[in-house]
């Protein structure tokens, strides 16, 4: 394996949870990590496991990764209608945060400097609701789920992750986004902060390759740089505006290696220290993640 630099904010999704993450950050020199701590579709109401964060124990004051960002269960939707899939929705955010606070404390007690970022999640898909009630109803459960975990979980945050807003599915605008964060109740507005997806953001209508400075106009006003706590960077198979939620590699898609280079290295990203993770179909082996890392670098 040739050399590779470190480079700073820059890292990928990792299937297998932290301790596959320990060790890919260490052998690929990645700061950033995204993970899911349980089975992605499935629902996570019971407390994860404390094996899950051994691997914090192992690491060294000098391991590249210095920041976290966990993944909710794709199943999550707190804009349903139906009592119990709402219900399990809240409970596996609850679950999430839990894992959380107490991988904060883990780092805490081994005197490492690693940042949890927050769980990440998409808000919802609006199904048997109008828009309207589908916010009301999301802002109602990250209600929910914040009051339960303020004695456990007080400093986890909770990031609304920008979507592709196909069929009824929630959170395709910054405006609407916003929105939600606003609905939440005053003390934990700083607890509520932002993921921003590149592909998603694409074909929701926010055009990175002619409208760079314009797109970041946007997010600035309506989400804020400092609640922008990462961003999920990938290509995109699909058209501009098309709404279809399908990441491609970096370079192999409708967004270009060209628009790429200019938003990573754009000053409101690396002005307001936000990292960008990987999410591309490449991380699936070793190999790519090796390259798909390599380009960007
Ligand atoms: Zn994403």
């Amino acid at each position: 394996m040739a050399e590779i630099k470190r480079t700073k904010n820059l890292g990928v999704h990792v299937n297998g949870g932290l301790s596959r993450a320990v060790k890919m950050a260490e052998k690929y020199k990645f700061d950033s990590a995204q993970i899911m701590p349980s089975a992605p579709m499935r629902w996570a109401t019971r407390p994860i496991s404390e094996e899950k964060l051994e691997p914090i124990s192992k690491m060294h004051s000098d391991h590249p990764l210095r920041k976290i960002l966990l993944h909710g269960v794709y199943l999550t939707n707190l804009a349903r209608k139906d009592k119990q899939l709402f219900h399990l929705s809240k409970l596996s955010l609850v679950t999430y945060l839990n894992y959380a606070q107490k991988l904060i404390n883990a780092i805490k007690e081994h005197d490492l400097q690693v940042e949890v970022l927050g769980i990440c999640f998409h808000p919802g898909s609006a199904i048997d609701l109008s828009p309207e009630e589908g916010l009301e109803r999301i802002s109602y459960g990250i209600n929910w789920v914040m009051d339960e975990v303020e004695e456990t979980a007080p400093d986890v945050k909770l990031l609304l992750e920008t979507t592709a807003g196909s069929g009824n599915v929630m959170g395709d605008t910054f405006a609407e986004l916003a929105k939600m964060r606003e609905r939440v109740k005053e003390k934990y507005n700083d607890r509520i902060g932002y993921v921003l997806d590149t592909q998603h953001t694409w074909v929701s209508g926010y055009n990175w390759v002619e409208d760079l400075d314009g797109v970041v106009a946007q997010a600035r006003e309506h989400l804020g740089a400092k609640n922008i706590a990462a961003v999920h960077l990938n290509d995109s198979m699909k058209e501009f505006d098309s709404h279809k939620d399908r990441h491609a590699d970096i370079g192999e898609g409708k967004i270009g290696v060209d628009a790429i280079k200019k938003l990573i290295a754009h000053d409101f990203f690396t002005g307001n220290d936000i990292p960008f993770i990987l999410e591309t179909p490449g991380l699936k082996t070793e190999e790519g993640i090796e390259s798909e890392l390599a380009k960007l670098r």
